[in-house]
């Protein structure tokens, strides 16, 4: 009981010791963000538009990408423009990210969000999938970043990369392709985090780690299988935008995705009883 509420205390200090968020600091900020035709990203794009940013986002469908963009006019964005794309292409990534910088003239945000379609339920020795959804949810994040970078550098910029719980410590069944993408993109991305800062580099990168949300992809795939609560979409996505607008080297969102990646260090195995038990039926 004192561990959990050492813990809570710290988290609770570096929260309140974080810098305060200007939302005037992103009126004309020039921002990308990926798989903003739904769910969170979608989100993003509507408080970035109500800040007063110039926008890209990206999808693969055009369809909804250009009811989106429509909306963000309404909100207030001073640009909003749209970019179709495949994440699971080896080349699109590249192609996104030049959009951007020639029709913004730069960036100052690259917020990397989509994932690539995967079954929920027990590994089925699909090896190919796994190929595929690391293309879509961690390749095509390394690629953009890449490609982002010297943009980023010049201008003081943020790179801001959406993972999970499952990104951190912990491990989740029954989606186990998609928790070795979010895996992946800790592992790369902390370890950038360190090599950024060692350079003083101008770039900031924020790892998001979010718990269940209750974007429509989370609740018809696992909403039905868990007790676990789920999140408002637009509050996720609000707390995303706060902690890259004011550089947090990392997000946990609910507060308490925070313990659950801490918790493995302590006991495995009440880790592995919270999870495993926190799933109603086997898929
Ligand atoms: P959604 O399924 O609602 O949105 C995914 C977005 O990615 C859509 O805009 C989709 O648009 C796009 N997308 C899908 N496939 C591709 C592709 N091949 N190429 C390009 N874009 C693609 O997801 P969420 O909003 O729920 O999740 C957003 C982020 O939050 C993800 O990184 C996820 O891992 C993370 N997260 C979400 C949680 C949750 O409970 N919702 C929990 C923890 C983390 P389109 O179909 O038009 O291409």
């Amino acid at each position: 009981k004192i561990l959990v509420a050492s813990v809570c205390v710290c988290f609770l200090a570096v929260k309140w010791t974080a810098p305060a968020f200007d939302a005037e600091s992103l009126r004309g900020a020039r921002v990308l963000v990926t798989g903003a035709s739904s769910g969170i990203g979608e989100q993003m794009a509507y408080h970035y538009a109500r800040f007063g940013a110039k926008i890209v986002i990206t999808a693969r469908r055009e369809k909804v990408l250009e009811q989106v963009v429509e909306k963000c006019r309404t909100l207030g964005a001073q640009v909003a423009l749209y970019v179709a794309a495949d994440m699971s292409s080896e080349s699109e990534p590249q192609k996104v990210v030049d959009f951007a910088l020639e029709k913004l003239g730069g960036l100052d945000y690259l917020v990397v969000n989509h994932i690539g379609l995967t079954r929920v339920g027990m590994w089925d020795g699909n090896v190919q999938h796994i190929r595929w959804l690391m293309q879509a949810n961690f390749f095509s994040y390394v690629q953009m970043a890449w490609r982002a970078l010297d943009s980023l550098e010049r201008n003081k910029g943020s790179l801001i990369i959406v993972s999970s719980v499952a990104g951190g410590l912990a491990t989740i069944p029954f989606v186990a392709p998609y928790i070795a993408t979010k895996h992946a993109l800790n592992g790369f991305f902390g370890s950038l985090y360190h090599e950024l800062s060692m350079k003083k580099s101008n770039v900031s990168i924020t790892i998001c780690t979010l718990g269940l949300i209750d974007t429509q992809t989370a609740m018809v795939n696992v909403g039905h299988l868990t007790s676990i609560p789920a999140y408002p979409a637009t509050d996720a996505a609000l707390n995303i935008i706060t902690a890259g607008a004011t550089r947090q080297p990392e997000l946990y969102y609910p507060w308490f995705t925070f313990l659950v990646n801490i918790m493995k260090d302590w006991s495995t195995t009440a880790t592995d009883y919270v999870l495993q038990n926190s799933f109603k039926e086997i898929p």
